[in-house]
């Protein structure tokens, strides 16, 4: 399946991504991850983006586009992808629809994970993560807290708190999504792309999307 997956910071993107990548293989392409990535192994890439991640803000657009240029043609794409966290303009999302129409791609569905703010605060401020740029196990101190206290279970690497999701960073990306990225909605809607759930269940999100894809094949 090739998706976009929409939805604030705190979602759920990515867990989703990750059960409906176990359903056909469909590799999953977090723009958060290749740039913590990039800025772990010092590219030039990672060092552009740095100083806007830290402070909550958004990549420049040329600098996405162009990190999801390359990643788009890698051969693990030709089967399917789960674009988690991209685009999130709608100059990205202008961009992503002309390299589709380049590369010959047509994407099957726009997934909106549909969550209430106060619900990804407290997901958001509670959230650890594995230091290990390998592992990047994902703790939550309510839910799963790791069994010994700031230890990945994994790894045994540090589990800390990303330096964007302390209450000020979680702020300004909740505002940055409602400005910025909320009106891919309108985006998609327009093109008959859009599947709204809510995130209360992750199976009801997968059925909904496998149900939605199959009665259209
Ligand atoms: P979240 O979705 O929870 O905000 P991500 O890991 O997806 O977390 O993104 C972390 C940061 O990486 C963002 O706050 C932003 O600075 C940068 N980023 C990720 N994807 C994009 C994108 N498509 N455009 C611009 N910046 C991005
Ligand atoms: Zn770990």
């Amino acid at each position: 399946m090739k998706l976009v997956i929409l939805g604030a910071p705190g979602a759920g993107k990515g867990t989703i991504a990750k059960l409906l990548s176990a359903v056909d293989g469909s590799v999953q392409i977090s723009t958060g991850d290749i740039l913590r990535g990039a800025i772990e192994s010092g590219s030039e890439w990672g060092r552009q983006a740095q100083a806007y991640m830290s402070r909550g803000e958004l990549a420049p657009d040329a600098l996405i586009m162009e990190v999801m240029e390359a990643r788009l043609q890698q051969p693990d794409c030709e089967n399917g992808f789960l674009l988690d966290g991209f685009p999130r303009t709608i100059p990205q999302a202008q961009a992503l629809h002309q390299l589709f129409d380049k590369l010959g791609i047509t994407l099957d569905l726009a997934l909106n994970i549909e969550v209430p703010r106060d619900v990804v605060l407290e997901r958001l401020t509670t959230r650890r993560t594995c230091e290990n740029p390998e592992c990047q196990a994902i703790y939550n101190i309510k839910s799963k807290p790791p069994a010994r206290e700031g230890v990945c279970d994994k790894c045994g690497s540090a589990v800390v708190q990303r330096d964007d999701e302390t209450e000020a960073a979680i702020n300004r990306r909740l505002q940055t999504y409602t400005e910025k990225t909320a009106p891919l909605i309108g985006f998609y809607r327009q093109r008959g792309l859009l599947l709204t759930t809510p995130s209360t269940s992750s199976e009801e999100v997968v059925a909904a999307v496998t149900g939605r894809l199959g009665s259209a094949h």
